[in-house]
């Protein structure tokens, strides 16, 4: 059961206290406070766990500070989306941009920052089509441990203030280790913070439980994880909401294929049909990677590139985020150049993107009219 009370409860206030002095005595359960600090507002919701079958909601709304009262299923219990009254909210800002169920914006970046130059080039592009967000991989986590692995914090210092030159406001950038999450933070730090970044949780890493729960208890970076490879779609879920029961809940979901022979002739099963599956379950936005799901430049006879097929059929299906490899020069790439998109393609890249989505502003539209029939 949730909790969620007035906006900006004072915790010193009387009646605040009142509210934890009966939830301390109620028997058998535990609450944990969930704090939220907006621009305009703080929110605060208290969950409570344990027998909570007996609680009555009706009692509950009465009690002081208390707006409003959500019985929650055992699923998901910050992230999910839960039957009885559950309007929290579906989306978050970061550094000016707006995350949500009902946006969609585009990461198109290096799959792996290789040096300076490349690095420039590509921001540059991003900034001439008018992006404000990027990927910049530095921490690359390998299968073959004789790979070039990223040039990690090395880098950071460059990218970050090219970032700031070119007016990014976000970089996903992946994270596989606590101390990389405090190398970007002071990286950060000593350029002046000129970008923002989204601590990418990659799918070798879905249920890497101690490294979930270190970016789970830090609120300054938002995270994109990525579903497991090899997991169910619950067990994903169940890695996001480690991340929020630690404490940062603006997380999006990123789908990225899975492994399977099925997959073939793409790198991994491409699996963004799922995205009203997770709008539905949860609040977090969706992302879609369709370079990892597709993993080359194939082409089908229309000639329409299969990465740029499936990110149609992604955005058609409501998805918040593309996440995408490109590369000024992808035969010197360093890692995925075969599966990157050309600087010379972002405009039709970005065309193609702006009739999917209106695909799918149309058909929710039609939905609407068709439910109000
Ligand atoms: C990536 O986005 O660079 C990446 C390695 O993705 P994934 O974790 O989905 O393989
Ligand atoms: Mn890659």
């Amino acid at each position: 059961m949730i909790l969620i009370l007035r906006p900006n409860t004072d915790h010193n206030s009387a009646d605040y206290r009142k509210l934890m002095d009966y939830l301390t005595n109620l028997p058998n359960i535990q609450s944990r406070i969930h704090q939220e600090v907006g621009t305009q507002q703080h929110l605060t919701e208290v969950y409570l766990i344990g027998d909570t079958k007996a609680l009555s909601i009706e009692d509950m709304q009465t009690l002081p500070t208390v707006e409003r009262v959500v019985r929650i299923s055992e699923e998901y219990r910050v992230l999910g989306r839960h039957k009885s009254g559950d309007n929290r909210p579906t989306s978050f800002e970061y550094n000016g941009v707006h995350f949500g169920q009902n946006n969609l914006n585009i990461f198109a970046g290096l799959c792996a920052v290789d040096n300076p130059q490349h690095v420039e080039l590509m921001l540059k592009a991003l900034q001439e089509n008018g992006q404000t967000c990027t990927r910049m991989g530095a921490y690359k986590p390998r299968t073959n441990p004789y790979s070039f692995q990223g040039h990690g914090k090395n880098c950071l210092p460059y990218v970050f203030e090219l970032a700031g030159k070119y007016g990014m406001r976000v970089i996903a950038m992946e994270v596989t280790h606590e101390s990389h999450v405090e190398e970007i933070r002071q990286a950060l730090h000593i350029t002046g913070n000129p970008t923002g970044v989204l601590l990418q949780i990659g799918t070798r890493n879905t249920q890497n439980f101690e490294l979930l729960k270190i970016v789970g208890r830090q609120h300054e970076f938002p995270v994109l994880l990525k579903r497991g490879f090899g997991i169910t779609l619950e067990e994903s879920l169940n890695a996001a909401e480690y991340l929020a029961s630690e404490g940062n809940r603006k997380v999006i979901f990123g789908l990225r294929g899975m492994k399977t022979n099925m997959g073939d002739p793409h790198r991994n099963f491409v699996d963004f049909a799922h995205v009203p599956v997770i709008h539905r379950l949860t609040r977090m936005p969706v992302c879609i990677d369709p370079s990892h799901s597709v993993g080359s430049r194939e082409q089908s006879p229309d000639g329409i590139l299969d990465i740029m097929s499936v990110t149609a059929q992604g955005i058609i299906a409501g998805a918040n985020m593309v996440l995408i490899d490109f590369h000024p020069a992808p035969s010197k790439a360093l890692v995925d150049g075969p599966q990157a998109m050309l600087l010379k393609e972002l405009p039709h890249f970005l065309e193609d993107v702006a009739i999917a989505r209106k695909a799918y502003e149309a058909r929710t539209a039609l939905a609407k009219r068709y439910q109000t029939k």
